[in-house]
């Protein structure tokens, strides 16, 4: 990473980039890394059969053998059990669960799973209320890395991202606001590149996982604006996450282990109210400048709607594990975007917040995929350009 590139403030933002990596690596990095594997927040419920509303003509995703697991032995596809079955087309599978490093393991704490307010989230697409077409995944066991999911189908999915709900911005047309929403997701795919590129499948022969440093370089390092962009979605969901502190504080993180809840919310509460990340950066991003003008209103309700379309597309996705690292996260942003527009100042929040535990679960989850993808870009970024792979 070139030092000069990134000083200063985050752009539209209230903190640093040197401020931004010290807090990370010296409070949020080791709270949040820790918070993931306490019971409560390793288990995510997602419906993760891809019921893809788009592209209706072209067969992907029009059978729910997509979700190769959760189908009984009979329904599915004589070539999805078995990955190197040559019937599969090799490099544009509408399904990747044919592949094991992208299948997910549902490895389940049955106990960890309980209740919590079910208000829907206008910001989503999802149904979150439970049903039979959820299923339980320990997270610990999925990890977001490199699962093979490239070609048409992966393109197709971010092409609708960017050009139906948040085109690119010729830099001053879009309003702050718009622009707001392509940072966002601009950062999430920098965030998601960055975990490809950290565990990357280096020999299939010998199954060696390592750090794909060119990768990272080619796709993320290389674009200053990709890395502000994943800089700017860290601290924006940093500020959700710090706003809703006293109603994530006393929150209930019971999952029936009183040991690991006990450590889930007191690592909550070191990371809520830590006095460092309070000194070096208060407010790491000011919502309340946001829907001011005449427009407001109007302006984010247009956006709103974006970003539950932005969701929807989430079905799409024809790898399960991506799927499910996808609908985690976009949840996560969604939560992100309730707690700073979706109510009236701060005063009100404690009383008028509603989460659902799936969301505080997604935004936490969130908060830390990101926290890793600031460490390792500013760590290998570094070690990039001592390996003269920057230009
Ligand atoms: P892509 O990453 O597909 O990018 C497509 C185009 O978008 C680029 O050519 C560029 O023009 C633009 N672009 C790229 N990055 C940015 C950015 N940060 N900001 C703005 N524009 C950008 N693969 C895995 O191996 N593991 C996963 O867990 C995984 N999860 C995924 C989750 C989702 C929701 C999706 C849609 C895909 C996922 N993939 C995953 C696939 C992965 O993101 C890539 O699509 C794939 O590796 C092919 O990469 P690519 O080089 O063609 O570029």
């Amino acid at each position: 990473r070139d030092a000069n590139e990134y000083r200063g403030l985050v752009e539209d933002c209230c903190c640093e980039y040197e401020t931004v990596d010290h807090l990370n690596e010296e409070v949020l990095h080791p709270l949040l890394q820790d918070l993931v594997k306490t019971p409560f927040f390793r288990y995510f419920k997602v419906k993760l059969w891809c019921d893809c509303p788009f592209w209706p003509d072209d067969g992907m995703c029009r059978l729910r053998d997509c979700s190769v697991c959760e189908c009984p032995e009979n329904e599915f596809p004589e070539s999805f059990k078995h990955p190197s079955n040559p019937i599969l087309p090799s490099d544009d599978l509408m399904c990747q669960e044919g592949k094991p490093e992208a299948a997910v393991d549902r490895t389940l704490d049955r106990n960890a799973f309980r209740g919590w307010s079910e208000t829907d989230n206008p910001w989503t697409n999802d149904d979150e209320t439970d049903n039979a077409e959820m299923t339980y995944v320990n997270l610990q066991l999925n990890p977001e890395r490199y699962t093979g999911y490239t070609g048409p189908s992966a393109r197709r999915i971010w092409d609708a991202v960017y050009a139906e709900n948040c085109p690119k911005y010729p830099s001053e047309e879009l309003c702050q606001e718009e622009r707001i929403l392509y940072k966002l997701i601009s950062g999430l795919h920098s965030s998601i590149s960055v975990h490809i590129a950290a565990d990357f499948l280096l020999d299939e022969t010998k199954n060696e996982w390592g750090q794909n440093l060119t990768l990272l370089h080619d796709r993320v390092l290389r674009y200053p604006d990709r890395v502000r962009n994943l800089y700017f979605t860290f601290l924006f969901v940093l500020r959700a996450v710090t706003k809703a502190a006293d109603y994530l504080e006393q929150a209930s993180y019971d999952t029936g282990n009183p040991n690991e809840d006990l450590k889930a919310h007191s690592l909550m509460r070191q990371l809520l109210y830590n006095t460092k990340l309070q000194a070096a950066c208060p407010i790491p991003f000011d919502e309340a400048k946001l829907w001011k003008g005449q427009n407001g209103p109007e302006l984010k309700q247009k956006i709103q709607n974006q970003f539950r379309n932005i969701s929807a597309i989430m079905d799409c996705v024809g790898c399960e594990k991506c799927r499910l690292w996808g609908k985690l996260q976009v949840l996560g942003l969604g939560t992100a975007l309730k707690i700073l527009f979706s109510v009236d100042g701060q005063e009100n929040l404690l009383h008028t917040l509603q989460l659902q535990r799936n969301e505080v679960i997604a935004l936490m989850n969130l908060l830390n995929r990101l926290s890793e993808s600031v460490k390792l870009v500013q760590e290998t970024g570094q070690s990039a350009e001592k390996m003269g792979l920057t230009s």
